[in-house]
């Protein structure tokens, strides 16, 4: 076996690859980015494959049941977001709208979110293969021409005119040598990871919450905490936890007696890191067990409640954010800077849960920077993301969507949003099938012709929802 033992490294042997397919553009990662990007490459005119590691579509949201529509404004509502939602809508995945100033929320049905991203694929005519991970990038003198991915069946070869990395951990970029920063720039890690939980079969009573029932909460949280019945900072730290049954965490479609939470946060962990990744999931499933047990043994409405489910994918928020020939600043999203080349838009707060509290807020609204921003914000304020933050630097061919676009810490921690990757996959997509059209690399495209075809496509759809035309 060729493993030294000083340097702990094995040289893999080399080996012939059998080639599964070629096609124009394949899309790594069937997330919101990687599902819009496949979309927009096919309805450019390209023969697509999509790659997703999973057996369905929808990547956090379904994986890490990120199933929150969250938005400050609706400005970041674009293009194929609306006919998401409109899938959604008509098998009644959505729950209401809820629009107050400053805050637009509502929550989907997980489930039902990998059937619309399926019909969605379907009708754009995309190609699909699931249980396929990304394993390498077919390089060439800084060309990546396809991938290659791990199967059931063994290693395979796809190739590619271009290739879009919608894996939200830049899996693709990584390997094919693009640069690459993490965490929030005085340590490697970014962000809190948060293991979402569900309950199912509550009934919540029309009195609650009042003072009397929250105050009586407390005082069984304490004695159950002296007695040792829970152990977690989740729940020990009491206020946060009773500030999150006080708001009723977030009731999932309103027709179904379920709550979801994103109480727990594991810190300083490096999701990147095999070891640091697998005890986050533990420690995120701990927390959820927890904090889920005082919820069905002492909330009213609780009585017959249960943890349905904890995430699959402990969430993530931030690791890789790959290098591209431009970057979203945090003054970007401040400033609400707009640009000639911006081919998305970001509206959401700038929302760190940072890597070492378990109390810190994530959103600041109190500051006076913060009070006068989310003023502008609330009359519709948005930033511009450019056309070269999903560009990679140095490698042709290769573009990057979702999460992990090229973003500086606290812009990354706005632009994480799903309406925003879901934007930027749109972006991807597109550049990627005109590039080839055009026949020059993505880097060579005149930004301004990707940007006057988001426009013209974002502006034929019809808004999901009604109340959502005006902003
Ligand atoms: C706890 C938490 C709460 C959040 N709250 C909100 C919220 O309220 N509202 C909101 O809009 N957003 C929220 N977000 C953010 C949002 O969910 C994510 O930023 C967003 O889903 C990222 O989309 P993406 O497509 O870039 O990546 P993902 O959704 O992560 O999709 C990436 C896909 O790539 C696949 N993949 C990865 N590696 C490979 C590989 N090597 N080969 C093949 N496939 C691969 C994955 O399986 C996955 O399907 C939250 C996130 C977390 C973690």
């Amino acid at each position: 076996m060729a493993c030294s033992d000083k340097e702990r490294i094995y040289r893999e042997p080399a080996r012939d690859v059998p080639v599964l397919g070629e096609y124009d553009v394949v899309v790594v990662g069937g997330g919101p980015a990687g599902c819009a990007a496949a979309i927009a490459a096919a309805r450019g005119g390209a023969e697509v494959l999509l790659v997703e590691k999973g057996g369905y579509l929808g990547g956090a949201t379904v994986s890490q049941l990120v199933c929150v529509v969250l938005s400050t404004n609706g400005a970041d509502f674009q293009g194929i977001w609306h006919e998401y939602m409109r899938g959604l809508k008509r098998r009644g995945g959505v729950g209401e709208i809820l629009m107050n100033p400053g805050l637009i929320r509502s929550t989907v049905d997980p489930e039902l979110v990998k059937y619309v991203w399926d019909e969605l694929l379907a009708e754009a005519g995309v190609s699909l293969l699931h249980h396929v991970y990304c394993a390498g990038a077919i390089m060439a003198g800084g060309v990546i021409g396809g991938i290659v991915v791990e199967t059931k069946a063994g290693r395979r070869a796809i190739l590619a005119g271009r290739v879009i990395d919608a894996t939200g951990d830049g899996i693709v970029c990584d390997q094919a040598g693009v640069q690459w920063e993490q965490g929030d720039g005085k340590h490697k890690y970014a962000m809190a990871c948060t293991k979402v939980f569900r309950i199912a079969n509550i009934h919540r009573p029309k009195n609650f919450p009042n003072e009397q029932a929250m105050e009586k909460l407390a005082a069984d949280l304490s004695a159950a905490i002296e007695r040792g019945e829970y152990t977690t900072p989740v729940v020990t730290t009491k206020d946060r936890l009773l500030n999150y049954i006080r708001e009723g965490s977030w009731a999932l479609p309103a027709h179904r007696n379920e709550i979801m939470s994103v109480i727990s946060r594991v810190l300083k962990t490096n999701p990147l890191d095999p070891q640091e990744l697998t005890t986050a999931e533990r420690e995120g499933r701990e927390q959820a067990r927890q904090a889920a047990d005082f919820y069905c043994r002492y909330v009213p409405g609780f009585e017959n409640a249960y943890l349905l489910d904890t995430s699959n994918h402990i969430g993530v928020r931030s690791s890789r954010r790959i290098r591209g020939l431009a970057t979203v600043t945090a003054d970007d999203a401040r400033e609400f800077r707009k640009y000639p080349d911006g081919i998305a838009r970001g509206s959401w707060a700038i929302d760190v849960w940072p890597a070492d509290s378990y109390t810190a807020s994530a959103v600041d609204r109190e500051s006076d920077e913060a009070s006068r921003r989310l003023e502008r914000l609330t009359a519709g304020e948005y930033y511009d993301i450019r056309y070269g933050c999903i560009v990679t630097e140095g490698v042709d061919n290769l573009l990057v969507a979702g999460r992990c676009i090229s973003a500086d810490h606290l812009a990354q921690s706005s632009l994480r949003i799903q309406q925003t990757c879901i934007s930027t996959g749109q972006a991807a997509g597109t550049a990627a099938a005109m590039s080839l059209a055009e026949n020059v690399t993505p880097r060579e495209l005149p930004a301004a012709k990707v940007v006057a075809k988001l426009k013209a496509d974002r502006d034929t759809v019809e808004p999901a929802f009604e109340i959502l035309k005006g902003t």
